[in-house]
């Protein structure tokens, strides 16, 4: 009797542990110099197709416009029945995003990023005849502004890797109103084409599924470019290394792989899909797709209680009883508001206010004030006024949420937690090969830590 309690006992929380494991397979298809790299796209979506797997093929502009300048509408066909992402105009060409926008606040460079941008999203879109459902960033220029950008140009999604910002659970997140599928960490999964690993690479990967659909299910991370399938070195690096920006009649072809060669690359990726597709708990999905697998970013009912003790010792984002909600989503509870994205601040408040406490009036007038800036900007103020001096956000946002009575208000200083979900390598992280030689960009980490006030993680239905 006690063995048969202790087998339904186990197999319920087998049950109930176990969850999907999306994988989201996508291609950066950028290009536009080398014709071989059309025929690999080609026969990838195709393979794929014949596997009943729908990958999301980001592509630069340029590239969607060289398509159609060499009449390839079997490619455009091809990779329209999977799902089209967005990869900017021109990829490589120099300034890349990070380049420009590292010297740009955060509104003008959301506005520069349309103007540099739009052109080939609209090319894009009326090539391929859909809304780009995701963007990424190339190699590794990503900036803070693009999210306010995308946001505007109607795309819901970030997809891309990178470790410039992130949750430790290395799992989907929202960030500046978008779902991010970005810094995976170890659910970041490939077979290596250039290795001769590919039992190895399975392996890891039935560890890794294993691992995700015990704590519930989650999200695997597969990328490749079609260009690896047909050369051996990367269309831009040959081109446009440490910033340099030859004239297109300068441009160089990329070395090729030979047919056999390439042959091999395309089937160690349908043996791993194959793999992959064997796990039960697997479904592979496109970046739409996996995204209507998460709660909406707009938080349900609350306990305002709780968020009043956490927002009093840390701003920081928190997971209470399955809602996800970012600082910005609490400070709104905490101010009466109705649940909305709003942005974080655009820079860094200071507090000058220097008396302990602040008188009811003075403070209820704050608060009100606080509230008529974010409904008019949609957007966190940096610092609150108290008369002629000021409490930098996160000291008003710890300040309001430990206020309980009704007589004078004692300020509190902020520790605002957020910030550490901001890379602070301001080198590394921008490390590519096609960025000037030592690029950094320090100022798109502190701008990125301002809007880590709308970061938290995201929570599957
Ligand atoms: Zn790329």
């Amino acid at each position: 009797m006690l063995r048969l309690l202790l087998l339904v006992v186990f197999l319920s929380i087998t049950v109930a542990a176990n969850g999907p494991v999306y994988v989201v397979l996508w291609f950066d298809t950028e290009d536009y110099i080398e014709p071989a790299s059309d025929d690999a796209a080609l026969r990838l979506a195709t393979d794929l197709r014949k596997l009943g797997v729908k990958a999301t093929f980001k592509v630069v502009g340029e590239k969607a416009r060289v398509l159609e300048k060499r009449g390839r509408q079997d490619v455009i066909e091809a990779l329209r029945w999977h799902e089209i992402g967005y990869h900017t105009n021109f990829h490589s060409v120099p300034p890349t995003p990070a380049v420009y926008l590292k010297t740009m606040d955060y509104l003008t460079g959301a506005d520069e990023f349309i103007r540099r941008e739009m052109a080939g999203f609209n090319d894009v879109s009326r090539i391929f005849g859909v809304t780009p459902s995701c963007y990424g960033q190339p190699g590794s220029s990503w900036a803070p502004q693009t999210n306010r950008a995308l946001r505007q140009l109607g795309v819901p999604m970030y997809l891309d890797e990178g470790s410039h910002v992130g949750v430790e659970n290395h799992q989907p997140f929202w960030y500046g109103g978008l779902f991010y599928v970005f810094d995976m960490g170890p659910y970041v999964m490939r077979a290596a084409l250039d290795k001769d690993d590919l039992d190895a690479s399975q392996r890891e990967f039935d560890s890794t599924a294993a691992k995700l659909s015990s704590q519930g299910g989650g999200v695997i991370s597969i990328y490749y470019h079609p260009c690896e399938f047909a050369t051996t070195e990367f269309w831009d690096g040959v081109n446009f290394s440490r910033g340099a920006n030859p004239d297109a009649s300068e441009w160089r072809r990329p070395k090729r792989r030979t047919p056999e060669d390439s042959e091999r690359c395309y089937g160690v990726l349908n043996s791993y899909v194959k793999h992959a597709l064997s796990n039960p708990a697997v479904r592979f999905v496109t970046g739409r797709q996996l995204m209507s697998k998460y709660q909406s970013q707009i938080p349900g009912a609350v306990n305002r209680q709780a968020i009043a003790d956490h927002m009093a010792a840390r701003q920081t984002f928190l997971v209470l009883n399955n809602t996800s909600l970012s600082a910005a989503d609490m400070l709104l509870v905490l101010l009466g508001q109705e649940p909305r994205f709003v942005e974080g601040p655009v820079s860094e408040g200071k507090t000058t206010y220097k008396a302990g406490t602040i008188d009811r009036r003075r403070f209820e007038q704050a608060k009100s004030d606080t509230v008529s800036y974010i409904k008019t900007h949609t957007r966190l103020p940096a610092t609150v006024w108290i008369g002629s001096e000021t409490l930098s956000l996160e000291d008003f946002a710890a300040t309001l949420a430990a206020d309980r009575s009704s007589g004078d208000v004692s300020v509190r200083k902020g520790n605002p937690e957020l910030r550490r979900h901001v890379t602070m390598e301001p080198q590394k992280t921008f490390g590519w090969v096609i960025h000037p030689e030592g690029f950094q960009a320090p100022e798109l980490l502190d701008m990125a830590r301002l809007q880590a006030w709308t970061l938290k993680p995201a929570v599957l239905k």
